[in-house]
């Protein structure tokens, strides 16, 4: 089987809250979407979707992603899409780092190899484990007030699990953390992100002053040394996301025990080739893992439950329903959160169908 062309489509995704708003003030109103449709001489054709959270979230970008695209999809034309670690060492090869470029075509290469054997990702990634896979919803960082109300609202929509945007001004981070906390019932979660925003200094006091509170820090500050220093600083469990961009990056933060949980973005990592290998690490050293990505809709948020629900549930600390953030819907099976799980479609490969109307003309054709 051979690739012998690959289509390029953007699609907006506006938000359905309006906007969402992280550390340092930074919020974005519409998810910028790009989808591949990987087409094959065998008449099967593979879709991936990859969607950076605005350009200031990770080294990434919408129209990175495309340019990206335009260089690296002529070297995959001839290539036989089945064989994954082909697919990824000529990627590799042929374009430096940019895994958020290759995520896309990494999802639609396994989207293939489903529709070629008649059976699911999630099957091929080691098989569905246990129950529907859980949810957190992220809450935009608002005002204390603001942020118990969201709260509130996902909270009857099903969600259990709270991940709160932080990472401003410290006081008025511990009011947000202290607000929300003395808000949740019994069994609920409470997740603390600063995406990278906090000086150490800041970091330190806001550990200091919600010790007493049961919840999880995630990625206080930019640098690794100074996250480490936060994590010896505190009791409470601690996440990192951000700085952990890799299988080498993971290992060290392993020897470190600089973390407990780590969350593991497909489009950070380089797709579901590379988030698999980290997956299989996490298991194999204990680490519980965040299965999600940046954003996106129900291609991605496919590729996402393939993952997370191929994982061991011991390990499954939450994953992300991306399509439950904004209003379009462009594939029909793409996962969607019912009371707060989702489940990885049980169909030959991602188990989507696009709608081709949605994603409309291509912005790119190679082959
Ligand atoms: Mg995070």
């Amino acid at each position: 089987m051979k690739i012998t062309q690959i289509a390029v489509h953007q699609v907006d995704l506006p938000l359905s809250a309006g906007t969402y708003t992280w550390s340092d003030g930074k919020s974005i109103r519409t998810y910028d979407s790009t989808v591949v449709r990987v087409f094959t001489d065998a008449g099967l054709v593979g879709h991936g979707e990859v969607c950076p959270l605005g350009p200031s979230y990770l080294p990434a970008y919408a129209n990175g992603v495309r340019t990206g695209l335009a260089e690296l999809a002529p070297h995959l034309i001839g290539q036989d899409p089945r064989q994954l670690g082909v697919i990824n060492r000529i990627m590799d090869q042929q374009l430096k780092g940019h895994p958020y470029v290759k995520s896309a075509l990494d999802i639609a290469c396994w989207d293939i190899l489903g529709l070629a054997s008649g059976i699911s990702v999630s099957t091929l990634l080691g098989g569905r484990q246990g129950e529907a896979v859980k949810c957190y919803r992220a809450i935009s960082r608002d005002t204390p007030e603001r942020m118990v109300e969201r709260v509130a609202t996902c909270r009857a929509e099903g969600h259990h699990h709270f991940q709160i945007k932080v990472g401003g001004e410290p006081d008025l981070d511990i009011a947000r953390i202290r607000a929300v906390a003395a808000s949740l019932g019994a069994g609920e979660v409470l997740v603390a992100d600063a995406n990278t925003s906090w000086l150490p200094h800041q970091a330190a006091r806001v550990v200091r002053a919600i010790e007493d509170i049961d919840l999880y820090l995630e990625q206080p500050c930019l640098g690794y040394g100074e996250c480490l220093s936060i994590r010896r600083r505190t009791s409470r469990p601690f996440i990192l996301d951000e700085i952990i961009d890799g299988p080498a990056m993971l290992l060290r933060a392993h020897a470190d025990q600089a973390m407990d949980v780590v969350n593991i973005k497909l489009s950070k990592v380089g797709g579901l080739t590379a988030a698999r290998q980290m997956r299989d690490m996490c298991v194999a050293m204990g680490i519980a893992m965040t299965i999600e990505d940046s954003g996106g809709s129900d291609i991605v948020t496919a590729a996402i439950a393939h993952l997370a629900h191929s994982t061991p549930e011991a390990f499954r600390f939450s994953s992300s329903d991306v399509n439950g953030y904004n209003t379009v819907s462009i594939a029909e099976g793409g996962p969607r959160q019912l009371g707060g799980y989702i489940e990885a479609p049980t169909g030959p490969g991602l188990g989507v169908v696009p709608h081709l109307d949605v994603l409309g003309k291509p912005v790119l054709t190679i082959g």
